[in-house]
C-alpha cells in the first residue's frame, strides 16, 4: 500500500476507532486507489487525503416526540455534511435503531464517491435518526417527522443540501418531512427534497430508480464478459423499496427470480410473486412470513437467504450493511452464484469482497451498482428547477444511459491504471475519487 494511504487510514484508525463501519468504507476506498497516489506524489503536500476522509461539517440534535399513548421519547438526529466540491450536500435519511454517527459517516463517505460517478452536479451527505419506525402508527410517524424538521430545516436547502429516504423513510416519510419544512420556512422549495410524492414534485421513476438502475448495470457486467443473452436465476436479498424494484426489473429482462428476504428470514418460490410482496410490505408492512399463505405457494424460512442451499448464478443483496461474510459467500459460490451486484451500501464484509475476487465472481459494489437512485434524485432537482416533468419514459431512459456511463467509467479507469477491467470495486472508486479531487483542488485548499 502506498504509504501516505497507509499513514493516513492508520491515524483514522486511532482517531475513530468506535466507528467500525466508517473505517471499513474509507479502508476499503483508499486500499483500492493507492495507485492513484503512488502517481500523484503532489495529492500528499496538499494533504488530500486528509480532506477528503473529513467532514465539512457533521450536525447531531435531539428529536422529542409522543406518542399516541402520551409518552415522551427522545431520539438522535443527525446530518452528515460531508463533501460539497461538486454540488449540494445530497444523500438519504435512515430512520433505523441501528443508526449512529459511524454508520452515517460510511454512508455519507461512500455518496460522495457515488455522487460523483453520476457526473451530476451532487455533492456527498447522510442523515438520519436511531428511531424505530416499525409497528408505529401513521400519527407518530409525522409527530416524529416533524420534530426531525424542526431542527433540521436550518441546514438544509435547495442549493445547499438536499436529502431524500433511505431506509426507513419512504415516500410518507418524505411527505412528512417536505410538509413540515415548507411550514416552517414559508416558502415552496420543492427542490430540498427529493423522493417526493408525484402529487408536489416527485419524479417519475424515482421509487424504481434504484432497483431498475441495479438491473441495468448487471446487464453492462454482463456485457463487459460476453454473457448479454444469459438469464440467470437470481437471489434478492431484502425486500423493500430497491429490493422490490431491482426484483421487478429482473423479471421483466425475463430473469428467474426464486428467493427474496426480510430482516427475519427468507421466501423461496420458484414462481415468485411480486405483487404479493409488494402488498405485505408496502401496504400491511409486514413479514414475508405471511408470503407462502398469500401466494398460495412458495416457502418461508427463518434466518439468512445466503446461509441458504439454493441454486443461482446472480445475487444482488438490496437490505442492509455487513450482510455477507466470508462464510456466506463460499455459500453463495457453492450455491453457483457467479455475480453479485450491491442494490444495498456495502452488504458485503471485506472478506465476502475478498472471497469473490479470489474466485473469480464478478463483483458490481454498491457505489457504483447502486447509484441509479440518487442519479434519478438529481434529474428531480433538475426537472423542480425547471417546474416541469419528465415523462416516466424520458427518466428511465435517462436513467439507463447513466447507468451505463458509470459501466464505462469504471472500465475505463480500470484500462487507464492496468488493472482487470472487471474490477469494479477498483474501477469505481478510482472514476469516482479522481472526479472529487479534481474539483476539490480547482477551488483551493478546503
Ligand atoms: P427499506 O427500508 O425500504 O428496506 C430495507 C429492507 O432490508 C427490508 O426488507 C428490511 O426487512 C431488510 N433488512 C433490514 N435489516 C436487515 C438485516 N439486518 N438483515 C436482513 N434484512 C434486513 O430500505 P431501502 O430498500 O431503501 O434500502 C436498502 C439498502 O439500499 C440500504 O443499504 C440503503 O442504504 C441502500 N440504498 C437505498 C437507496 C434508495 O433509493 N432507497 C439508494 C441507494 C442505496 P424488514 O422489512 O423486515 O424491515
Amino acid at each position: 500500500m502506498n504509504a501516505y494511504v497507509e499513514r493516513v487510514l492508520n491515524d483514522l484508525k486511532k482517531k475513530d476507532a468506535y466507528q467500525p463501519e466508517f473505517l471499513q468504507a474509507v479502508e476499503e476506498v483508499l486500499t483500492s486507489t493507492s495507485i492513484v497516489f503512488d502517481l500523484h506524489p503532489l495529492y500528499e503536500d496538499k494533504a488530500v487525503l486528509e480532506r477528503l476522509v473529513e467532514p465539512e461539517r457533521m450536525i447531531q440534535f435531539k428529536v422529542p416526540w409522543m406518542d399516541d399513548r402520551g409518552v415522551y421519547h427522545v431520539n438522535r438526529g443527525y446530518r452528515v455534511q460531508y463533501n460539497s466540491a461538486l454540488g449540494p450536500y445530497k444523500g438519504g435519511l435512515r430512520f433505523h435503531p441501528s443508526v449512529n454517527l459511524g454508520i452515517l459517516k460510511f454512508l455519507g463517505f461512500e455518496q460522495i464517491f457515488k455522487n460523483a460517478l453520476t457526473t451530476l452536479p451532487i455533492g456527498g451527505g447522510k442523515g438520519g435518526s436511531d428511531f424505530d419506525p416499525k409497528g408505529k402508527s401513521d400519527e407518530e410517524i409525522m409527530r416524529f417527522c416533524q420534530s426531525f424538521m424542526t431542527e433540521l430545516y436550518r441546514h438544509i436547502g435547495p442549493d445547499t443540501d438536499v436529502p431524500a429516504g433511505d431506509m426507513g423513510v419512504g415516500v410518507r416519510e418524505v411527505g412528512y418531512l417536505y410538509g413540515h419544512y415548507r411550514r416552517i420556512r414559508g416558502v415552496v422549495e420543492p427542490g430540498v427534497f427529493t423522493g417526493k410524492s408525484l402529487g408536489f414534485g416527485g419524479s417519475l421513476i424515482r421509487k424504481e430508480a434504484t432497483g431498475y438502475g441495479l438491473v441495468y448495470f448487471v446487464c453492462e457486467m454482463l456485457k463487459n464478459v460476453g454473457l448479454e443473452n444469459a438469464k440467470p436465476r437470481v437471489v434478492v436479498s431484502g425486500s423493500g423499496n430497491v429490493a422490490i424494484y431491482a426484483c421487478e426489473k429482473a423479471k421483466q429482462m425475463g430473469w428467474q427470480v426464486i428467493a427474496m428476504s426480510d430482516s427475519k428470514g427468507y421466501i423461496v418460490d420458484e414462481h415468485l410473486d411480486l405483487d404479493v410482496v409488494k402488498h405485505i410490505k408496502e401496504v400491511e408492512r409486514g413479514s414475508l412470513a405471511l408470503y407462502p399463505e398469500y401466494a398460495g405457494h412458495g416457502e418461508y424460512h427463518e434466518g439468512s437467504v445466503y446461509d441458504a442451499s439454493l441454486a443461482y448464478d446472480v445475487a444482488l443483496p438490496c437490505a442492509t450493511q455487513n450482510e455477507i461474510n466470508g462464510e456466506r459467500a463460499m455459500n453463495m459460490y457453492n450455491c453457483g452464484c457467479r455475480l453479485v451486484a450491491e442494490g444495498a451500501n456495502m452488504p458485503s464484509n471485506k472478506d465476502a469482497v475478498a472471497y469473490y475476487l479470489n474466485h473469480g465472481m464478478l463483483y458490481g459494489p454498491g457505489k457504483a451498482a447502486n447509484a441509479g437512485g440518487v442519479a434519478t434524485s438529481a434529474l428531480e432537482m433538475s426537472q423542480n428547477s425547471m417546474r416541469l416533468s419528465w415523462t416516466s419514459a424520458e427518466v428511465d431512459e435517462r436513467l439507463h444511459q447513466i447507468m451505463i456511463n458509470i459501466h464505462a467509467q469504471c472500465v475505463d479507469a480500470c484500462n487507464k491504471y492496468g488493472l482487470d477491467p472487471t474490477n469494479y470495486m477498483a474501477g469505481a472508486n478510482i472514476a469516482g475519487m479522481e472526479r472529487v479531487i479534481e474539483a476539490m483542488l480547482a477551488q483551493g485548499d478546503y
